[in-house]
């Protein structure tokens, strides 16, 4: 059975793929000829990854789900959420945004942050919703140089590291993108473990 996964990234492709038994074969995209970013207009992340879903359902037929996630800071208000890629402007640069961040929180001792996934599946017409969450807190500086994004400010609850000192293998076995790929995958009776 085909399923398609509404992301251009491949690394997120392979990364579900990995977890996923042989019962779906996953397609991105490009595999079913959308060569665009799908739109992402929403102000939550649960509406976005609704909207790329069901863009692909009704102008592809195809069985999809998709994500959209947010690195959420308490005393923020939950900011930079669902603008986080764009959170220091639309270059979309993890750099700026980073320093943003560092700004926006100097002197603030609350650093308490979360990431979230939110995946929406449409399947055979009918919607659902899969979350995975990973609490942790904000670093005083960015250190370590793996992964991307925000990874070198946020430090996982039970850690003493960023996820960017963490291997690829250890981060996404504790990420919230991994926790809501495994629900998603649980749900379709198709997860390894
Ligand atoms: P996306 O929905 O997976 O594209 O994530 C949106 C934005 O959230 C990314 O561009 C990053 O800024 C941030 N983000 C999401 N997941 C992670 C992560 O695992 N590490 C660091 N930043 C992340």
């Amino acid at each position: 059975m085909e399923l398609v996964f509404a992301t251009n990234n491949k690394h997120k492709i392979e990364e579900i793929s990995t977890m996923a038994c042989g019962k779906f074969r996953i397609l991105g995209l490009k595999d079913i000829g959308c060569m665009s970013d799908l739109p992402e207009t929403h102000s939550t992340i649960e509406e976005n990854a609704l909207e790329k879903a069901l863009y692909v359902y009704s102008h592809y037929g195809k069985n999809c789900f998709s994500d959209d996630s947010g690195l959420f800071v308490d005393v923020l208000g939950g900011k930079p959420g669902v603008y986080s890629a764009r959170y220091a402007g639309p270059q979309k640069d993890s750099n700026d945004n980073n320093q943003l961040l560092l700004k926006n929180l100097d002197g603030i001792n609350n650093r308490k942050a979360c990431f979230r996934t939110v995946i929406a599946l449409v399947f055979n017409g009918e919607k659902y919703t899969f979350v995975g969450v990973v609490e942790g807190k904000i670093a005083l500086q960015p250190v370590g140089d793996n992964g991307f994004g925000y990874d070198p400010l946020f430090i996982p609850d039970g850690y003493d590291k960023t996820f960017a000192q963490l291997s690829a293998e250890e981060k996404n076995s504790l990420s919230h993108r991994h926790f809501a790929f495994e629900k998603l995958l649980n749900f379709l009776n198709c997860c390894k473990k």
